[in-house]
């Protein structure tokens, strides 16, 4: 079958990859579509040094083989992170976090292949009628969802979230439907503009230049702040906008380190949640009833994946 292999240093286009051998209690999925990641772009630049295999982890696809016979010719998501079962992690609804855990693409093989196996719990049906081009947004949407999992929104006060790419704008879009006073800060002026019907916009260079961020008045200031920026530069703003005994979410993952004035946690009880995965199923509702959308994915041959990596649209991925 066509896979694209990642060889600790750089992706492999391959057309005589092995079929998956399904182990006990995985189905086999048939790939329809597969998106692109930031993730998947971070392993190329050597986040996952000891991965070998074939990549990617969004995907929606049919299942062809499973011991769920109901779940067979049914068209499915799936989520990533396939725990041991047995650990107090897996055993108390924390499978993503448990310590021998593999994760598709990441540490077993992935979606960007014409098949791939994965434990049958993890997998989703699609609603009836709802177009595979939407339902490929189910899992980084599901990660935006995750914050309302996590943290009490009072849609009373007031959010701004940190950031203008794709991660952004699926947070802003999950935000904006408690109806809270909502704000995305960004660099770039013609991305912000799609954040507009929904939530209020700000170039972050205002900050910088305009306001000294140790004056800024409570109003000024933001109840929760979600930093999804994937910069350094993220989490200090994200302590300067934070009200008092206010709640930063970080959602952004980035290799580097960020050199924090961490008093301020304390003094100002600031409380800080990390957050990754999360629920599928509220999300597929989401985008099955059109609550949530985004722009249509940019689809590419796999053979073309260096031109899908290197592609700038919201979303570029590989139709099978
Ligand atoms: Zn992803
Ligand atoms: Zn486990």
């Amino acid at each position: 079958m066509k896979a694209l292999y990642y060889n600790g240093s750089s992706a492999q286009y391959k057309e005589d990859a092995p079929m998956p051998v399904c182990e006990p209690g995985q189905s086999l999925i048939k790939i329809l579509l597969a998106n692109i990641c930031n993730t998947d772009r971070e392993i190329l630049k050597g986040y996952r040094q000891d991965f070998r295999g074939i990549m990617g982890h969004e995907f929606v696809g049919e299942v062809v083989e499973s011991p769920d016979q109901e779940l067979v010719g049914k068209i499915v998501v799936g989520e990533l992170n396939e725990g041991c079962g047995n650990c107090i992690y897996c055993r108390s609804g924390r499978e993503k976090h448990c310590l021998s855990r593999k994760v598709i693409g990441m540490s077993k093989d992935g979606c960007f292949a014409e098949y791939m196996s994965l434990a049958t719990h993890l997998i989703h049906p699609v609603p009836e009628g709802m177009r595979a081009e939407q339902a490929i947004f189910t899992e980084p949407l599901a990660a935006a969802l995750e914050i309302t999992k996590q943290v009490h929104i009072d849609p009373a006060m007031n959010a701004a979230v940190i950031g203008d790419g794709r991660l952004a704008y699926m947070i802003a879009q999950v935000l904006a439907l408690t109806g809270i006073d909502l704000t995305v800060i960004g660099k770039h002026e013609e991305k912000l503009a799609s954040f507009s019907p929904f939530a209020k916009t700000k170039l972050l260079k205002d900050y910088y230049e305009g306001e000294d961020l140790c004056d800024l008045t409570a109003d000024e200031c933001f109840e929760y702040v979600v930093e999804a920026s994937g910069s350094e530069s993220g989490f200090p703003l994200a302590m300067h906008l934070v009200r008092k005994m206010g709640t930063i979410i970080l959602k952004s993952t980035y290799a580097g380190t960020a050199n924090l004035n961490m008093s301020m946690i304390p003094v100002n009880e600031i409380t800080v949640v990390g957050s990754r995965c999360g629920p599928f199923e509220p999300a597929l509702k989401l985008l099955s009833e059109g609550k949530v959308s985004f722009p249509d994915v940019e689809l590419y041959e796999l053979k073309d994946y260096e031109k899908a990596f290197a592609s700038h649209a919201f979303k570029a991925g590989f139709r099978f």
